[in-house]
């Protein structure tokens, strides 16, 4: 059977933030109108039930992230009540975290995540000049005090450290990126992880003029410096699964590398889909037949249709079988991979930007390790 490495839990459908790049929100996709607001109790039980069913039959360690729109809009005691059941169901080994944008990430939410060993993790884009360009409320008004002041209450808590396991950057291109990085070095986050603007070959990511320009690969390149550069840095996710690759290790997340990744998502009716990531490729997130937390979810993970989504995430591209460089990108996400025309079936939209990001680690390890 394929292991199941994470499980999305859709708590909310709807978000406190209208983040401009947003793709569950803001790509053309709006099929989270359909779905009841919050997770109800029963729903949250049934999930519990389902996935302990799962974990029995997989040796292969799980993590479940509560998610949204954002999770925190449950409301503090039915998060509390989510993290209980699943504690109770599932064994000690399985990972509890939230993804947060952290708006409501007060003091009684962090006691909740101490109580039951819930990983943190923030979404901020850095200074507020570039988080509150992207990340406003749903009002309008701009939120970077106020997810910043959520961090400093996670890091004050006596198990803050602990229980925060980092940010979540979207990179905005006309920020730069050594003002970015101090940022969060200042505000004493132990790491950050970066993603890339969402886009397909039908729509390129903002920034991206064309497919064969390297804006992304260019920005990261300059991160990159800032980052060799400091004698005591923090951890940057992306950049260090890049180079642990490139020296012949593994990755530890989707996106780069050639691992394959077991995920699937929880909508708050308690219906499964694939990766919510492919919302944007033209609602590929969802399998041909209704599943739900009240179905036998080993059947679903032995089915075809979870086989063929699973195998799906290696890149089937001609150019990408070919590519020198195809263990270090993988073929990026899925994703990012596709058009109207040939579906996943081809290169990442940042091709050239992981070619050209990926050549400047090559040539920096090569002068660090000859030093
Ligand atoms: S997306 Fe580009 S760099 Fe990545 S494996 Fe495919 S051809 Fe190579």
């Amino acid at each position: 059977m394929i292991a199941i490495d994470t499980v999305l839990v859709k708590l909310a459908s709807r978000c406190n933030l209208d983040c401009d790049y947003c793709y569950i929100y803001r790509m053309g996709n709006d099929t989270w109108r359909r779905q009841p607001k919050l997770m109800s109790d029963q729903t949250i039980s049934a999930m519990a039930c389902s996935l302990a069913a799962l974990v029995e039959n997989q040796s292969h360690p799980l993590s479940v992230v509560f998610h949204g729109g954002e999770p925190l809009m449950v409301g503090t005691a039915r998060f509390e009540a989510a993290c209980a059941e699943l504690r109770t169901h599932l064994p000690p080994s399985v990972g509890l975290h939230v993804q947060t944008n952290g708006l409501l990430l007060t003091d009684e939410v962090i006691d909740v995540c101490a109580r039951y060993d819930v990983g943190i993790s923030v979404s901020i884009d850095g200074p507020a000049e570039v988080h509150d360009r992207h990340r406003p409320d749903v009002r309008g008004r701009k939120s970077h005090a106020a997810v910043t002041a959520a961090i400093g209450r996670v890091l004050a808590h006596p198990q803050g450290r602990s229980l925060l396991s980092g940010l979540l950057s979207v990179i905005d291109l006309q920020s730069d990126p050594a003002d970015v990085y101090e940022f969060f070095k200042s505000i004493g986050t132990p790491s950050v992880d970066f993603l890339y603007r969402d886009g397909n070959h039908d729509a390129l990511p903002i920034g991206k003029a064309s497919i064969v320009s390297t804006e992304y690969g260019d920005w990261m390149i300059r991160l990159l410096d800032v980052y060799l550069a400091d004698p005591n840095p923090i951890r940057i996710r992306l950049l260090d699964d890049m180079m642990r690759l490139i020296l012949g290790g593994r990755s530890v997340k989707e996106g780069v590398g050639q691992d394959d990744y077991g995920i699937l998502v929880v909508e708050t009716d308690g219906t499964i889909t694939k990766n919510d990531t492919l919302k944007s490729a033209d609602g590929a997130d969802k399998f041909a037949q209704t599943w739900t937390v009240h179905d036998d979810l080993i059947a679903l993970v032995r089915s075809v249709a979870f086989s063929e989504y699973h195998w799906a995430q290696r890149p089937s591209a001609a150019v990408c079988l070919a590519c020198p460089e195809l263990r270090i990108c993988g073929g990026g996400m899925p994703t990012h991979r596709w058009s109207a025309i040939r579906g996943l079936n081809n290169p990442s939209v940042f091709c050239a930007d992981q070619k050209r990001l990926i050549e400047h680690m090559r040539d920096q390890i090569a002068i660090r390790t000859a030093a």
